[in-house]
């Protein structure tokens, strides 16, 4: 038993503890002061892997902009990424959408009432499902995020690396559920968010102002710094990339660069130079030594070494000349998107001086800066 629990039932009313100071201490959030169910939404996705000082105006300036799920289900992609901005991972604003979209065409534009319905959802997993349940319909469905798992880790005193498997997240899950507050779902996940965030944080722990301390195991047996212990390292991949700088001259002597939205892989639903993995090279060179509107292709000596997570990735560059003429570019766009349509989101052609502007990940962004070289 790598959780030990029993204390916490000895002392129910921790949770009042809890409670009692989440009332007096909970920081004033503008999806706090009246509970609204898209509010509760929009916000809890939002937040995900990122700060409140993030999230918070860019929370207002959306729901100044998209008030209620029509209006969600009805943004353009541009908007939509204008809104978005800043706060990474695209695809949960796309997601988002289209839950909005499904809402409004399934469900005449009402929300889910509980737990099960919410998970029918498209983009809606079991974690932003109880958020909303417990928030909304005060539904006794636990949340367990990186703060959760913390608090629950010192309050039992667990410094096994097996809180992280998926046994440790299950039985975190069970302890969550059992000790929620019926009365107050939502609060009681709140709060437990919120100690975690602002009292039980990672480093340095303010155990001396925390509400829970009587029934903290971890700060009984002066062990909280273990508790829990770091999480056990991913295993690093190696990846190898091509990455394709497609060029055409355009008038006034300036050039145009072709860009994509992209479907799947590392850095899915954001546009940037075309990405091609190992495994399609030889289906893509011979592509571009077929097409007659290819120029000349380069592949670069100097490669380019990047990091996402666990992922250690070696780009070569691969310069695409295209011939001059002012059907070209379009039509060669044409052949291009339909070649490689599933991984393709869309393509664009965008003046190198837009380019910088247009591409948003840090991996464009230095293939971009080898080109600013040339
Ligand atoms: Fe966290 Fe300290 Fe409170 Fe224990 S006493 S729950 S370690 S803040």
């Amino acid at each position: 038993m790598f959780i030990e629990d029993s204390h916490l039932a000895d002392h129910p009313p921790w949770v009042n503890l809890l409670l009692a100071w989440y009332d007096q201490n909970k920081r004033d959030f503008p999806w706090r002061r009246k509970i609204d169910v898209y509010h509760t939404w929009i916000c809890e996705v939002m937040s995900q892997q990122t700060t409140m000082a993030v999230v918070v105006p860019r929370f207002e300036r959306f729901i100044a902009t998209l008030p209620d799920v029509k209006s969600l289900a009805d943004c353009s992609e541009d908007l939509l990424r204008e809104l978005w901005s800043g706060l990474g991972y695209y695809a949960r604003a796309r997601n988002l959408r289209n839950g909005a979209r499904y809402i409004v065409t399934e469900r005449g534009g009402h929300f889910p009432a509980n737990y099960e319905q919410w998970l029918t959802v498209p983009g809606v997993g079991p974690y932003t499902a109880s958020v909303t349940a417990s928030i909304c319909a005060r539904e006794a469905r636990a949340c367990v995020d990186g703060n959760v798992i913390r608090v629950v880790a010192r309050l039992t005193g667990c410094s096994s690396a097996d809180i992280w498997s998926e046994l440790g997240r299950k039985k975190i899950q069970d302890l969550a559920d059992r000790f929620i507050d019926h009365g107050r779902p939502g609060d009681f996940n709140q709060a437990m968010m919120e100690l975690g965030a602002t009292v039980c944080q990672k480093q340095s722990p303010s155990c001396e102002r925390c509400p829970v301390k009587t029934v903290c195991r971890a700060s009984r047996l002066e062990v909280v710094a273990q508790c829990p212990p770091n999480k056990p390292r991913k295993q690093i991949e190696f990846v190898e990339l091509d990455a394709l700088r497609v060029s055409s001259p355009a008038a006034g002597g300036d050039e145009l660069y072709l860009l994509v939205g992209r479907k799947r892989g590392f850095l899915s639903e954001t546009v940037g130079f075309p990405l091609f993995a190992e495994t399609e090279r030889s289906t893509l060179h011979a592509w571009l030594k077929a097409n007659n509107h290819v120029k000349s292709v380069h592949i670069s000596s100097d490669g380019l070494s990047h990091t996402i997570t666990n992922h250690r990735i070696s780009v070569r560059i691969v310069d695409v000349e295209l011939f001059a003429g002012a059907a070209l570019p379009s039509d060669f766009e044409r052949q291009f998107s339909q070649q490689f349509a599933d991984s393709l989101a869309d393509c664009r052609w965008v003046s190198k001086s837009l380019t910088k502007k247009t591409v948003a990940s840090s991996l464009d962004r230095k293939i971009w800066e080898n080109i600013a070289l040339f």
